[in-house]
């Protein structure tokens, strides 16, 4: 290992045999974690080549088992986003598109660093069941098509326990690291087209458009390897998503957004990556795909899809945790919203309680925040910015504010969707 580490050290690229070495004997527990951090840091400041992260992502796949959906005869259409705050996509996106009759078997994760996950928002619905065996799996899929669980326990096993290293190592910007962990998991569920949200900013893991680029196109390239279509959707994460903020609020926004009532962003962000899912898994031009999602979210099909699938789940939706201890925020100052820091917000709703400080911490589904308004909005002093959902861990009113970036200049509007590569 000593060796493999100064080779990447030197910038020397590693063979396929030295790549699998690695993660077989880190995985058994023969290469402790100290060495794997070296290894990764040396990854992270000397990259690898686009050879080296394939044979980094066929070894991660090779880790665990893998998804095989063949006995729904249908195209497998998947979506994974690299991350970011009030990023509640995929729960109005997954019944949206399976409401369209392509399946959707979503595995989905946990909150990580200053961003939300998909598990824990809809563990914030009572009851719902996230760990699901294989032939409820296989069932709910055959009779509702669509299920969003929790990662199987030996669905690519290196990157849980890479992963987890990653974000305690300051590891996780590496563009090879990113791209064989979103690429392997997503190889490994059995898809054939993957859209990614490839999210760019200052509440991303990539906060320029230049490295989003590069991770897209790796990805794709990883795709094109496996035989996977992979469109990559660059968007803006400088704001958080929508207004929600935590995990039942965001449940909570997702269904108004499901019943057509929801923010602007949050249903531009859900038509645009569902309709290349649609367009793709039907073979139907974008505008088509585009305008049947549109009629699914109009109609009250999605919303019927994502009731059924709570239902199947076990989740009560009259029971969503969301805390009745609210402090409304005000604005000290008149003015143009130029800037609302969507990494710190993401980190004190972590702080609040909604995220975990270590592996397994217990969370609080109910506390967050509830925006009032959006970057470019104007401002007067003593008016609402935001809503904060607390319980038992309080925030100083500085540190809230100080999310905040107030002036006279007017802003033109960033669009949302920067780039569609693939
Ligand atoms: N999402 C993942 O699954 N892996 C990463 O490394 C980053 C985002």
């Amino acid at each position: 290992m000593l060796n493999i580490i100064e080779k990447k050290v030197n910038k020397q690229s590693l063979t396929e045999d030295e790549i699998k070495f690695v993660l077989d004997n880190y995985l058994n527990g023969s290469i402790p974690d100290y060495q794997m951090s070296a290894f990764l840091m040396a990854i992270l400041l000397n990259g690898m080549t686009d050879l080296e992260t394939i044979y980094l992502t066929k070894w991660m796949i090779n880790s665990g088992d893998t998804v095989d959906l063949s006995f729904l005869g249908k195209t497998i259409v998947d979506k994974h986003s690299t991350g970011g705050v009030g990023d509640k996509t995929t729960l109005v996106l997954a019944p949206l598109v399976a409401s369209l009759g392509l399946p959707v078997a979503k595995m989905s994760g946990r909150g990580l660093g200053h961003t939300g996950g998909t598990i824990d928002k809809l563990e914030s619905i009572e009851g719902f069941k996230v760990s699901i065996s294989n032939e409820e799996f296989k069932k709910q899929m055959e009779e509702i098509g669509v299920c969003i669980a929790s990662q199987t326990k030996n669905l690519v096993p290196a990157d849980k326990k890479i992963y987890a290293l990653r974000d305690v190592t300051g590891t996780t910007m590496s563009i090879p690291l990113i791209a064989s962990s979103i690429m392997s998991k997503k190889i490994a569920s059995g898809a054939s087209i993957i859209v990614i949200d490839v999210k760019v900013g200052n509440g991303a893991l990539m906060k320029d458009i230049e490295d989003a680029r590069k991770l897209a196109n790796l990805m794709i390239k990883i795709g094109k390897h496996y035989e996977k279509k992979v469109v990559c959707i660059l968007t803006n994460m400088d704001e958080p998503l929508g207004y929600a903020i935590g995990n039942g609020l965001e449940v909570k926004e997702s269904i108004d957004t499901l019943k057509n009532q929801g923010p602007k962003d949050l249903k531009r962000l859900v038509l645009s990556l569902a309709s290349h899912m649609v367009s793709y898994g039907k073979n139907i031009p974008l505008e088509t795909a585009r305008k049947e999602c549109l009629t699914s979210l109009e109609n009250g099909k999605a919303y019927e899809k994502f009731e059924q699938l709570v239902k199947w789940q076990n989740g009560d939706l009259e029971k969503i945790k969301i805390s009745d201890r609210i402090i409304s925020v005000k604005s000290i100052k008149t003015g143009f919203i130029q800037k609302i820091d969507a990494y710190k917000l993401g980190n004190l709703a972590k702080k609040l309680g909604a995220g975990r400080s270590y592996e397994g911490e217990e969370i609080d589904y109910g506390v967050g925040f509830l925006l009032s308004k959006k970057v470019g909005d104007y401002v007067v002093s003593n008016e609402e910015l935001l809503k904060v959902y607390m319980n038992e861990k309080d925030l100083s009113l500085k540190e809230i504010l100080d999310c905040f970036t107030i002036d006279n200049t007017t802003l033109e509007d960033k669009p949302l969707i920067l780039d569609v590569i693939e």
